[in-house]
C-alpha cells in the first residue's frame, strides 16, 4: 500500500486503530524518518487520545491513557543498546492486556515481545512510503 503524504500516514494510523483488538503488540520497522511516529499519531488519534504525540526517542517511552481503560505505550528504543530497567517496565505494560503497545527500534528487546507480535514495515521511496504488512 502506497502512502504519498504526511496526511495519508495519520489517516492509514486512524484507520488502522479500528481494526485492533487488545491486547496489541505492534513493531513499527522502517528507517529514520520512514514516518513510524507520524503513523502513532494517527493510531492515537484514531484511539482517542487528544493530547499530542512527540516522538519518544528521548524518554524512550511515552504513555497515553485510552478513553475507557488501558494505555497506549510508545516505545523507541533506538537510543538504547541495552534495555536493561525499561525491560522490567515493558513487560509489565505488555501484561496488562488492555494496552495497546507500539515498538519503534525493538532490535535490542525482540526477544521479549510476544510471539506472532504484529508488524509494519514502512517503507521510503522516492514517491512516498509503501506499506508492508
Ligand atoms: P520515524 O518515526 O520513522 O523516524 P517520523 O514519523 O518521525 O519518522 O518522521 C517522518 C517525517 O517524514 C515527518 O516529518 C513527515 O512529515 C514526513 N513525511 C513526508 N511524507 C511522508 C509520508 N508519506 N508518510 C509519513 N511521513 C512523511
Ligand atoms: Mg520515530
Amino acid at each position: 500500500m502506497k502512502i504519498k503524504t504526511e496526511q495519508e500516514m495519520i489517516d492509514y494510523g486512524r484507520e488502522f486503530a479500528r481494526e485492533i483488538s487488545r491486547p496489541l503488540v505492534l513493531e513499527l520497522v522502517g528507517d529514520v524518518g520512514a514516518g513510524k511516529t507520524t503513523f502513532v499519531r494517527g493510531l492515537a488519534e484514531g484511539l482517542g487520545v487528544k493530547e499530542p504525540v512527540t516522538s519518544p526517542s528521548f524518554t524512550i517511552s511515552k504513555v497515553y491513557a485510552l478513553p475507557g481503560g488501558g494505555n497506549l505505550v510508545h516505545y523507541d528504543f533506538y537510543r538504547l543498546k541495552e534495555p536493561g530497567l525499561m525491560l522490567e517496565d515493558l513487560e509489565e505494560k505488555i501484561a496488562d492486556s488492555k494496552n495497546v503497545i507500539v515498538i519503534e527500534w525493538g532490535e535490542s528487546i525482540k526477544d521479549f515481545l510476544p510471539e506472532g507480535h504484529k508488524k509494519i514495515k514502512i517503507k521510503y521511496t522516492e514517491e512516498g512510503r509503501e506499506i508492508i504488512k
